[in-house]
Formats: C-alpha cells, structure tokens, sequence
C-alpha cells in the first residue's frame, strides 16, 4: 500500500461560479486559476502523485504551459489516475476536505463524489468528501479563496 497526501488552495476573483469536484457552482466570484481552480482535484492529484513519489501537479502540468490554459481539471485527474494504474496501482479509498466560508458545498457534495469515483477508476464508497468552514478565521474564513485537503490510500492492482 502507499498513501499520499495533497493540498491546494486558490483565490477568489471576478466571476459568476467555481468549479469544486468538477461540479459548477454558482457564486459571486470565480477562483483564479491558469485553469478551471478546482482546488478539490487539485489536491486529489497532487495526493495520487505523492502516494507515488511522482512529484506534484505544477511539475506535470506547469501552470505556464498554454496547453493547461482553462483546462477542466477532471481530464487532469483522468491522466494522473491513468499513471497510476498504468504503474499497478488502483484506489484504496480517498478522503477529501474543501475549507470554503461560502458557497455551501453540502449539497454538491454527492455529485463530486460521483466524479471523482468516475475518474479515479472506483466505486462511490471509496470515496469521501467533506466540507467546512472555519467559522471566518484565516483566509479561507474571510472569503478570501477557498482551499483543499486529500489523502488517498493506493494499493497495489495484484493485491
Ligand atoms: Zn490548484
């Protein structure tokens, strides 16, 4: 087994929606971002490249490629996650956690699991997201952007 762990954040910047767990929600800002700023996929990347010792996100897609520019971040997810099942590996379980004062991501929740399990080659149940405030404190407190943690356990496809 191995486990990886991926954090990201972005901050908040004109626009109508973000995009969190490839869902869009709508908002009255956007997060700032060389792509869509899912910080939620984000995270899980950066969190599958860990487990791996691949490196990170920005190390595999540089933010200042223009072949990145607005790109979804769920074909971003589909490409790590074909790298680590093409190196054995498949999906133990995921767990997630978006910080964000606003917008109520409670009822996106299940959608965001539904695609991250879709991309991440795995059954809904092995797939946990949450979300939390942190009651206005720091910046994600102040609506200043909004955040992301995720852990994954990988094991091994022969296992
Ligand atoms: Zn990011």
């Amino acid at each position: 087994m191995r486990i990886g762990h991926g954090y990201d954040a972005h901050r908040f910047c004109e626009g109508d929606a973000v995009v969190i767990g490839g869902v869009r929600i709508p908002h009255d800002r956007g997060l700032a971002a060389h792509s869509d700023g899912d910080v939620l996929l984000h995270a899980v990347c950066d969190a599958l490249l860990g487990a791996l010792a691949l490196g990170d996100i920005g190390h595999h897609f540089p933010d200042d490629d223009p072949a990145y520019a607005g790109i979804d971040s769920r074909v971003l997810l589909r490409r790590v996650m074909a790298e680590v099942s093409g190196r054995g590996w498949r999906l133990g379980n995921l767990d997630a956690t978006v910080i964000a004062q606003a917008p109520r991501l409670g009822p996106h929740i299940p959608a965001m699991r539904e695609h991250l399990a879709a991309d991440l080659e795995a059954e809904v149940s092995q797939v946990n997201v949450k979300a939390t405030t942190t009651e206005r404190m720091g910046f994600t407190g102040r609506g200043e952007g909004i955040a992301a943690h995720a852990v994954v356990l990988l094991r091994a496809l022969d296992d």
